[in-house]
């Protein structure tokens, strides 16, 4: 089963999976423990899973730029100076305060 096949049965098995730090944090019924188990025994590819897919309520640019859940009720972070993958070039870029929301946000107009 697939990272995202885990995550999509956990929560058809009414498992709310999130992230805290780095710590994988699973809450829901006792029935579920067998899949809860399985999506501990694969920490590291279902957080990368969460962070590619952080699920609503998340910023997806942010989440997959930093490469963890990026909730939206909190302040949206900085992301400048992050290396990332450009999506047209394929090459890899760091991206510069014009590409930083966090930035532009602060900026006078
Ligand atoms: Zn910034």
């Amino acid at each position: 089963m697939s990272p995202a096949d885990l995550l999509a049965a956990a929560r058809t098995a009414g498992l709310d999976v999130r992230t805290d730090g780095g710590r994988l944090v699973i809450r829901g019924p006792q029935s579920a423990g067998g899949i809860a188990q399985a999506l501990l025994d694969r920490k590291a590819d279902v957080l990368a899973e969460l962070a590619r897919d952080p699920g609503p309520g998340h910023w997806l640019g942010a989440s997959r730029t930093l490469r963890r859940p990026v909730p939206v009720d909190g302040q949206y972070p900085h992301i400048c100076g992050a290396r990332v993958t450009g999506a047209v070039s394929g090459r890899p870029l760091r991206l510069q305060p014009r590409d930083c929301a966090a930035c532009q946000e602060g900026r006078p107009e």
